[in-house]
């Protein structure tokens, strides 16, 4: 990122703006090019098909409204969606699927309600459903529902927000199905406020941003060369070591499942038993490596984190992008949990994490929900 946030006069400077004709413009381009191919390769598309935005919400924004005007029709997403989907979708009077207690989109949940949008007289706009969700890292079957979006609404774009995903799963093969895929360089390791949405050759969309031509005319304004730039690096790093990241982290997610759980009133939300439940192994192959969501009886949500921020542990209750903890969770909610009592948490394992922060992690929980029963119980 240095040499597009260097001042000009410094030797390795590229100031240039890529819209530009001049030679210094030029330069400018080709970084861009570049930029665009690198992308390109680890996503699976062609570089004509990536278009350059702010990040997940405005990929999610520009996908599910096709941009201004927004495409004619009723979108459709899947209750568990980021609000990034969820509000522009409710917005243009959309529709949402119902999940099942993993949080998992059926074909046939979805398939009932394109029939309804039919049925009413009323076209598909687009389906957007997440290759894997926030909360509870639970994954998405894309080629099972692509094929409901293509049998029961033809006319309709297939959207996934990848964002989750991309650091985890190599998405030129899992999004493959998918007209239009939105990622977010923050999530691979990147600088905030940046990403891309893939649209794919063929597939319609108008600029939300509209201005000027930049991005082949779907997204108006002077590139963010740096943002650019550090989630292009970021984006070929996290592929290039997915594999063998994937596997140790989920290692360490095992461990402490396995570990928290053993405190009594903890239980792994989406964990293997539910997924046995529903016919799946009874393992976390149906999750992200990442991704450990817990239900803890006796304690107040927002309590506990603070709690655990004091033992050094930085957690969260649903989406960073909510104030789950005070609100309540959508996604707890669509799962069938939102009036269990519990206190949803959520723990993110990353590169970073090791086995000593996996332990210390363990003993904070336990001290937090015993000084929180505790202190319910003195004031009872
Ligand atoms: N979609 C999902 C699934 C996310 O987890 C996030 C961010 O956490 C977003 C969209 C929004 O992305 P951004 O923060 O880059 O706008």
């Amino acid at each position: 990122m240095e040499p597009f946030l260097a001042v000009s006069g410094d030797p390795v400077a590229v100031p240039g703006n890529p819209s530009g004709s001049h030679a210094i413009a030029r330069r400018a381009l080709r970084a861009l090019d570049e930029a665009r191919e690198q992308v390109a390769g680890v996503l699976g598309c062609r570089p004509g098909e990536v278009v350059f935005t702010s990040g997940g919400t405005e990929a999610d924004n520009h996908a599910v409204s096709g941009g201004l005007p927004p495409r004619p029709g009723t979108p459709v997403c899947s209750a568990v969606e980021h609000h990034a989907v969820l509000e522009p979708t409710l917005a243009l009077g959309g529709e949402s699927v119902p999940v099942d207690r993993l949080g998992r989109v059926h074909p046939a949940a979805l398939a009932e309600v394109l029939r309804r949008v039919g049925d009413s007289g009323g076209i598909v706009s687009v389906v957007s459903v997440m290759a894997a969700n926030n909360e509870l890292g639970i994954l998405n079957d894309l080629e099972v529902l692509e094929a409901a979006v293509r049998e029961h609404a033809p006319q309709a774009v297939f959207h996934t927000d990848a964002v989750q995903a991309a650091p985890w799963l190599d998405l030129a093969d899992t999004a493959s199905r998918a007209d239009l895929v939105s990622v977010s360089a923050h999530k691979l390791g990147g600088p905030k406020g940046t990403g891309a949405l893939v649209v794919r050759n063929g597939v319609g969309l108008r600029p939300l941003i509209a201005g000027g031509a930049q991005e082949r005319g779907r997204r108006g304004g002077t590139h963010d060369m740096a943002g650019i730039a550090g989630f292009t690096a970021a984006l070929v790093a996290s592929s290039d070591s997915r594999t063998e990241r994937a596997a140790s982290t989920a290692r360490l997610r095992d461990r402490l499942a396995n570990a928290v759980t053993g405190i009594e009133g903890v239980s792994e939300t989406v964990g293997p038993e539910v997924a046995e439940s529903l016919g799946l192994p009874a393992d976390r192959s149906h999750l992200l490596p990442g991704h450990l969501h817990l239900m803890v009886d006796g304690v107040v949500g927002e309590e506990l984190l603070f709690d655990l921020e004091s033992r050094g542990v930085c957690a969260s209750a649903a989406s960073s992008c909510a104030s789950g903890a005070t609100d309540g969770s959508h996604v707890v909610a669509a799962i069938g949990l939102g009036d269990s009592g519990a206190a949803p948490l959520r723990l993110s394992l990353g590169a970073d994490t090791t086995r000593e922060g996996v332990d210390i992690a363990t003993g904070a929980l336990r001290a937090s929900v015993a000084h929180l029963r505790g202190v319910t119980r003195a004031v009872r």
